[in-house]
């Protein structure tokens, strides 16, 4: 089994730094790669209601014969459900989806500050009853730039867990992880391979060649070694072997190095200031 480093978050839990991300797998495929995934080692899934296969992750990790406790799940707030009471119902439906009756992780998926007034520090406050009430153990966002951050830092109770963000080596999101760093808000990595466009980069293959690794498994360790946490996503049983397969070997300073500077600010998905979900 994989020894797949935690991470202490700022409230005091563990989180695994290596998960499974289950975006885009089509509900009647997410099962069986959420068993495989568990069969390799992987110990935390990331789902979304938007993903509409939240039902499917708890069924996998239900028949798998791992214990509640043993596997850490994310899963993420609807853009269509900001206000108080829809959030409220909405989260009761992700856990009754999940068939669990506490989250490890729940997040704002979006700030989506062009809707709902730009109120999302109420958003926040609702998913502060979630944390209060222990059926989410910890809470958190996604795609918050530092002006949303700081906001619900002044206006919030409780300060984010995680901030969960797009990042690859075409992305590397300084200033926000910057922030993060210095409010220890734990970093998560969406799209942490850029979707696989990252991967025929010439700098990331000839280090992998020099490793005798993929060019997958040296960008998920560039993550790994920058301190962040990553959920690669695949539904092919051999790749998500070699997702997990990260923890023999270490990338030197300057190949971190090599790596980030090839950085062109380049998102693959959705501006978080503009974006309305
Ligand atoms: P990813 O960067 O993990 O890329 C997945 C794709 O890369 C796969 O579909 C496959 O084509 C390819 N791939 C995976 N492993 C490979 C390997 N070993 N070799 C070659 N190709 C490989 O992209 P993602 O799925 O978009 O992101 C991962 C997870 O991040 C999602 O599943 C989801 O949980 C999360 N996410 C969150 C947000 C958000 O807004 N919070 C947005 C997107 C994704």
């Amino acid at each position: 089994m994989p020894d797949i480093p935690d991470i202490m978050l700022n409230n005091g839990q563990q989180i695994a730094q290596l998960g499974f991300g289950v975006f885009l797998i089509p509900p009647p495929l997410t099962e069986a790669a959420v068993a495989q995934a568990l069969q390799a080692g992987y110990r935390h899934i990331d789902t979304a209601e938007m993903y509409g296969n939240e039902a499917e992750v708890g069924q996998a990790i239900s028949k798998s014969g791992l214990s509640r406790g043993e596997v850490f799940v994310t899963t993420k707030l609807s853009n269509d459900a900001h206000r108080p009471d829809d959030a409220r119902r909405a989260f009761d439906g992700s856990l009754k989806a999940l068939g669990f009756d506490y989250v490890d992780l729940f997040l704002i998926h979006w700030p989506l500050p062009t809707r709902y007034d730009g109120d999302f520090v109420s958003t926040w406050g609702t998913l502060e009853e979630f944390y209060r009430d222990g059926r989410a153990r910890s809470i958190g966002v996604s795609n918050f730039q530092p002006h949303h951050l700081r906001r619900i830092h002044t206006e919030g109770e409780l300060t984010p867990a995680v901030n969960q963000i797009e990042i690859n080596p075409y992305l590397t999101q300084d200033e926000v992880r910057g922030f993060c760093a210095d409010h220890e808000i734990a970093v998560e990595g969406w799209s942490p391979l850029g979707r696989g466009s990252v991967l025929a980069d010439p700098t990331v293959a000839d280090i992998a060649r020099r490793y005798g690794k993929t060019s997958a498994q040296v960008v998920l360790r560039w993550h790994i070694e920058r301190g962040d946490v990553v959920f690669p996503k695949s539904v092919t049983p051999a790749r998500i072997r070699e997702n997990v397969d990260i923890f023999d070997f270490e990338l030197t300073g300057e190949d971190v190095e090599a790596i980030s500077a090839l950085n062109r600010s380049q998102r693959t998905g959705p501006d978080p200031d503009t974006f309305a979900g």
